[in-house]
């Protein structure tokens, strides 16, 4: 062997070794002596939180019911204000938004025609849970429902969708007037466009009930015995159509501080002009088994063993609602770790307090692991070990009733947010099963997936394995043949529903959702609570563990790394699929898409440069600070960028142009484009489409510049 191939194989096998190191402990964004720090941070992270102290915050927060505006609830905010001043949290503070706030004062239904029967709307209480006999759990009742007193006969509308009412005009029935019964509908959906639906057709009211086909015995073991929702369990809820504007009804995009100026409610666009009010199974039984008219479709037919009819005349009822409508104050709980380097840019985490009941899952097994996150990065902060960035943390209030707390605090710091937020992290329900949820914008997604790897699933597994492995087992549930990969494997379809939307759609943020599910039939009821997480959503704790630790080790990789670890490449990935599904099925032959697929192309290739220039940065180990913010401040530019500041057609709020939601808070992906081909209104959607194409545009040439400067610093560095 020649002294110069010797050298030649020596410098070969050295690189591969670099290499090999580079990556095996390399993380987005680090350079390769930075990973090191981390990697020791996110050890000492990951060994602090505790089941045990899981459990005892859980129990705080379900010990009582604690609906948005309740005492309990406002006591609550205090309490979680006083804890993380005690955890090392600093410029904590509460901060009040007044509300218009919907409260029931009585509610009553009773069939009339043809037998008397007086409906309970009330929950059960059962011995083997102790918490189910508080004198403090409510009726049923729907949050922004109107007052009124009606009797009217009830048609059975099945899951109160458009084609519902279809089907029912087919058979000859109208529902004007009258009173529609229609139930929970599986998959999920926003019991507000029920009710929005029922308005538009003319009904004197909308009763929801929940089916044990959906969430009851039809499912399994109901509880005390099972996961799944009991005889009386009620579904509660709001009806806001939040799909329209969230927030505070009369505050439409700007927020609720005391004193701020308000619109009629009678001009609000969010507020419900429907009487509404869900029911149990025990409750609905007597009315679906006594209704004539025509048999229901097939489809129609659920899991009570009866035949179930369209109604329409022979059974009436009386339905009397009084509520109470003010003006009420709601506290959102916000605190920070002080970034050590850079803290004016920030890492935004939130989860709901409020709950309808106790919120065994919703939200307060969330609530419990904000809780031990926040103790475990205010003991590193008291450490020394103070990340980077700062880290913003904040309890919403009102979550159930419109988004209404994160919605007020966003729109309040906007502005401050779009110059300083680099991302939003929610977590709602934390735990309800074993099976983990990752959701984030395309961006984020690959960042997330990374994540995942170092954290250790209760299976023994890592946490990605195990979300790989679930993944695929859903997957072949729902007879999809699509592979899961590092690519899908986190769900960058975001629709509404949770606290993340004023951040997505009206500040434009990256966000990223987590969750961990399994089967859970007692949402929105008074069963959801201790009894149920102890007895089958989390006996042990150890996911709400875990999802501490991912929130937290998730939260500090942007707060320190170097470099964000943003792939836009992955995003453009994500948008051509978007633009593909639009059009598939469609004639658009009155749209031409060629220009937005080149800005896409184009997209795409800026971001993989831009990537390359940051790996290589990053592998040299040298990063100047001042340079590496300019890098930093225009990657966040990115998400602004979709936002067109006219907002989707029809819904001025919801500003980003690649993400929105259904009205039933289902994922929709180019809004305002997908809906303008739908309607088939052509002059809006060529408008639609140019305006994605400009921002497409004006995003790979931003990312172009950044390239440029990363890569003119690299060339200068080798000199
Ligand atoms: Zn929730």
């Amino acid at each position: 062997m020649s002294f110069v191939r010797r050298t030649a194989f020596s410098l070969a096998f050295y690189l591969f070794c670099l290499s090999l190191a580079w990556t095996q402990n390399s993380i987005l964004g680090f350079t390769p002596t930075s990973v090191a720090r981390e990697t020791e941070i996110e050890k000492k992270f990951k060994a602090i939180p505790s089941p045990d102290e899981e459990k005892r915050q859980h129990r705080i927060f379900t010990s009582e019911p604690h609906v948005a505006g309740s005492k309990r609830n406002n006591e609550l905010a205090n309490y979680i204000a006083d804890e993380w001043r005690k955890q090392g949290l600093e410029d904590v503070i509460i901060r009040r938004y007044d509300v218009y706030g919907s409260n029931p004062k009585s509610a009553s239904l009773e069939m009339v025609a043809p037998v008397r029967y007086q409906a309970t709307l009330r929950e059960a209480p059962l011995d083997a849970d102790p918490d189910s006999k508080n004198p403090q759990i409510s009726g049923a009742w729907s949050g922004m429902s109107i007052s009124g007193d009606v009797t009217a006969p009830v048609v059975y509308a099945h899951s109160g969708n458009p084609e519902d009412y279809a089907v029912l005009r087919q058979h000859g029935i109208d529902v004007k007037g009258r009173i529609v019964l229609v139930r929970y509908s599986n998959p999920y959906s926003y019991r507000g466009f029920k009710a929005l639906t029922a308005q538009r057709e003319g009904a004197a009211a909308i009763l929801i009930y929940s089916d044990p086909a959906e969430d009851g015995y039809k499912k399994g073991k109901v509880v005390p015995d099972g996961p799944w929702g009991p005889e009386y369990h009620i579904q509660r809820g709001a009806i806001t159509y939040d799909f329209m504007v969230p927030g505070d009804p009369q505050t439409p995009g700007w927020p609720s501080v005391p004193g701020a100026k308000r619109i009629p409610i009678e001009q609000a666009m969010s507020a419900p002009k429907i009487m509404a009010l869900p029911l149990s199974w025990h409750d609905a039984k007597p009315l679906l088994e006594n209704m004539d008219g025509p048999l229901a479709p097939e489809n129609w037919q659920g899991g009570l063993p009866i035949q179930y009819h369209v109604g329409g005349e022979r059974v009436r009822v009386h339905l009397k609602i009084e509520m109470e409508n003010s003006i009420q104050p709601y506290y959102v709980v916000e605190g920070r770790i002080r970034g050590s380097e850079l803290p004016d840019e920030w890492i935004v985490m939130g989860n709901h307090r409020d709950a309808w009941v106790f919120g065994g899952v919703d939200p307060s097994s969330g609530t419990a692991s904000m809780m031990e996150m926040t103790r475990a990065l205010g003991k590193l902060a008291k450490e020394g070990m103070r990340p980077r960035r700062t880290l913003v943390v904040c309890s919403w209030d009102g979550e159930e009733v419109g988004l209404t707390g994160s919605t007020e605090w966003g729109e309040q710091f906007a502005d401050e947010l779009r110059k300083k937020a680099v991302a939003y992290l929610n977590v709602d329900s934390s735990t309800s099963g074993p099976d983990f949820h990752g959701q984030a914008v395309a961006s984020l997604a690959p960042m997330l997936v990374e994540t995942t790897r170092s954290l250790e699933d209760p299976s023994g597994k890592s946490l990605y394995e195990a979300w790989k492995a679930s993944s695929i087992r859903e997957k072949r549930e729902a007879k999809q043949t699509i592979e899961v990969s590092d690519a899908n494997l986190a769900d960058t379809r975001i629709g509404s529903g949770s606290d993340h939307t004023v951040f997505l759609n009206f500040v434009g943020m990256p966000v990223i959702g987590l969750q961990f599910d399994g089967p859970y039939g007692v949402y929105h009821s008074g069963y959801d609570d201790f009894y149920w997480m102890n007895h089958f959503g989390d006996p042990g704790y150890r996911y709400h563990t875990l999802m501490s630790q991912l929130w937290g080790v998730t939260a500090l990789r942007l707060a320190n790394a170097e470099l964000e670890p943003f792939d836009f490449a992955s995003y453009a990935d994500n948008v051509r699929q978007f633009v593909d599904e639009l059009v598939k099925g469609k004639d658009m032959s009155e749209l031409d898409l060629k220009a937005v697929r080149d800005g896409i192309t184009e997209f795409a290739a800026s971001g993989k440069r831009l990537s390359n220039s940051i790996n290589r940065k990053l592998a040299s180990g040298a990063v100047d600070p001042k340079l590496t913010e300019i890098i930093n401040h225009g990657m966040m530019q990115v998400e602004r960028n979709w936002l067109n500041p006219d907002g989707i057609p029809g819904r001025p709020w919801f500003k980003h142009i690649l993400y929105g939601a259904r009205f039933t808070y289902a994922h929709l992906e180019l809004p305002g484009l997908t809906e303008t081909v739908e309607k088939q209104d052509w002059a809006t959607a060529k408008q639609q489409a140019e305006f994605l194409q400009r921002a497409l545009a004006n995003n790979a040439t931003l990312l172009d510049r950044l390239s440029a400067r990363l890569d003119k610093k690299n060339v200068d560095s080798l000199k």
